[in-house]
């Protein structure tokens, strides 16, 4: 399929190739939308075994940045680049710098961050050649790792989900499965210890359980265990896909409620759920806190305004809940469904020309 093909389904408005013979760089960057802003969206540098692989990615990546930035209330867009080679052995600091003025090249259309396979340290090179790239580190102004941030965005979802299911927000005596204890579900876990919830965690790799077993005296079980625990909530926090059409009749949860990118395999996975009575809050309304996090880079950070911005993904989930309870639907297509009509009310705003340029 060709790349016209593709954007004609996908709804794209421009897709850059970007190349550099010396250091190797081979970036797609996409730009779904800029109907709310300028489109923002992190760097994943990642072995990719085609081109047309990294293509998918990068278009299924960035569109859905644009709901996630307009379910959050951002007036941003939706955007995300990728970067074809392996992270461990592929970094230069000449590829991050010709990456950096070709989106530099852009004006602004397209801001970077960190993503799967890039740190703050690599985005300090990458701000060497422009200013739209955020999530950079703290000694060079950023606001460095989102994940705790992430991490308290998720915790707020999580009581309006216990809010909307038990009529009370407090996780305290409530039961829950935490998949992935890494950067974001350590964070939670640790959240939810303090609020008196009882915690089972499982992750692939031993050291990241000794250590969340050891700080927060939680229980472990293994890795092909964790879906099917007997629980109220369930927390993907580990890789996508996780919640399909074999694993969705194994649960054992009454919600599910996680940092993880794209948990659900397909959109049909979304009225499994539903037939199987299991509330579902979308993860990309649930794990916006990253995004909110550099968004507030923009304007100089301030780490109060982010906090406040990000327990209001309580507010945002409660939304979506109550949309899709009114409407019938599932929540993901009722966050979708919040999110267009955004883009629709406020990205309408632009045919009022302002005086000078109509960037935010
Ligand atoms: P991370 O790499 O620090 O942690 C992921 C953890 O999951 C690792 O400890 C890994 O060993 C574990 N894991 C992998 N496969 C597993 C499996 N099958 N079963 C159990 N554990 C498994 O990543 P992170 O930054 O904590 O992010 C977690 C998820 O949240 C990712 O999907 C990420 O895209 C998403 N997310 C993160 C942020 C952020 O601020 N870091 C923001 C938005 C979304």
């Amino acid at each position: 399929m060709s790349v016209f093909d593709e954007v004609a389904i996908t709804g794209h408005e421009q897709i850059i190739y970007g190349y550099d013979k010396v250091s190797g760089l081979k970036a797609i960057i996409a730009i779904h939308s800029t109907a709310l802003g300028p489109a923002l969206g992190g760097t994943r540098f990642f072995p990719y075994q085609s081109e047309s692989e990294a293509l998918e990615d990068v278009l299924r990546l960035s569109k859905g940045m644009t709901y996630k930035a307009a379910a959050a209330g951002l007036d941003l867009g939706g955007g995300k680049a990728v970067i074809i080679g392996d992270p461990r052995v592929d970094k230069s600091e000449r590829l991050f710098r010709a990456y950096g003025r070709i989106v530099d090249s852009l004006g602004g259309r397209y801001i970077t961050a960190e993503d799967v396979g890039t740190t703050t340290i690599d985005m300090d090179l990458v701000r060497r050649e422009t200013r739209w790239a955020l999530g950079h580190s703290m000694a060079e102004g950023g606001a460095g790792d989102p994940s705790p941030i992430t991490a308290r965005g998720l915790y707020a979802a999580t009581r309006a989900v216990c809010q909307m299911l038990w009529g009370d927000p407090e996780v305290a005596g409530r039961r829950f499965a935490v998949q992935g204890v890494g950067k974001v579900g350590s964070a939670f876990v640790q959240l939810l210890v303090e609020a008196r919830a009882e915690v089972i965690i499982s992750d692939s790799q031993e050291p990241a359980i000794s250590a969340a077993v050891e700080t927060y005296g939680v229980k472990s079980v293994p890795s092909d265990e964790i879906l099917s625990v007997d629980c109220d909530i369930l927390s993907p926090c580990a890789l996508g896909a996780g919640i399909n059409e074999e694993t969705i009749p194994t649960l054992n949860c009454q919600a599910i409620v996680g940092s993880a990118n794209n948990q659900l395999a397909t959109d049909e996975d979304a009225e499994r759920l539903m037939e199987r009575n299991i509330l579902y809050a979308p993860d990309f309304v649930v794990n916006a806190g990253g995004l909110i996090n550099v968004h507030d880079e923009l304007r100089g950070y301030s780490r109060i305004r982010t906090l406040q911005s990000v327990d209001s993904i309580f507010d945002a989930t409660m939304k979506i809940l109550e949309t899709a309870k009114t409407d019938g639907t599932s929540p993901n297509q009722a966050a979708i469904k919040v999110a267009e009509e955004r883009i629709y009310e406020i990205g309408d705003l632009r045919r009022f020309r302002r005086s000078g340029d109509d960037e935010n």
